[in-house]
């Protein structure tokens, strides 16, 4: 969650809170620095990794072969939880945190306090499409906003481009709205109440 990962050259000193070293070549140490300690590493051979407590349970990543839009479709259609709640559940969709929930959403134009088996299945397409199109979306941008020089900071990176997150009260870009932000499930979730209604 906090944590960064920081590349340091030879004569650079090991900044506060380093909890693995990894040695490269050039003299060059990649460093994980993690303050609030939430990090895991795991050492384990490469065969066994999809047997891993921890990977295991893992859900299908969005880009990937299994995550079908008949996947979201039945996932969407077993759930009572909230829209908001089941995509950011890593057994069910993989990568999507609370920001690119809410992002996903609002690109699909769709309440994030609705019921998964409440979305019509024609609109889960849209949403389909969201979640594929906000994630490639980061994964193009990310290549420039990388720094492990400085440490890799997510937030600062991608700022620019959120359209509802962390935007209470700021002009919806599609109507103009007042972006609103409740807290749910313990999170903060940000929508547009007029683009996003249903
Ligand atoms: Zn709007």
């Amino acid at each position: 969650m906090t944590g960064k990962f920081v590349l340091l050259n030879t004569a650079d000193e090991f900044p506060k809170h380093a909890h693995a070293i990894f040695y490269l070549d050039q003299d060059q140490r990649l460093v994980f620095r993690d303050q609030r300690q939430f990090g895991v590493m795991k050492l384990i051979e490469s065969s066994r990794l999809s047997q891993t407590k921890g990977i295991s349970e893992l859900a299908p990543e969005p880009f990937g072969e299994e995550f079908t839009l008949e996947y979201l479709r039945s996932l969407l259609k077993r759930s009572h939880r909230s829209l908001k709640t089941l995509l950011l559940d890593q057994t069910k969709v993989l990568g999507l945190g609370n920001i690119y929930a809410a992002e996903a959403l609002f690109r699909a134009r769709i309440n994030p306090f609705k019921p998964a088996n409440e979305l019509a299945s024609r609109r889960v397409p849209q949403l389909y499409e969201a979640i594929r199109e906000v994630l490639q979306f980061a994964v193009d941008n990310i290549r420039g906003s990388i720094s492990l020089e400085e440490g890799f900071s997510y937030g600062a990176a991608f700022e620019s481009f959120w359209q509802v997150y962390e935007r209470e009260g700021e002009p919806c870009v599609k109507c103009g709205s007042k972006i609103r932000r409740a807290t749910h499930g313990g999170r903060s979730t940000y929508w547009c109440p007029k683009c996003q209604r249903r």
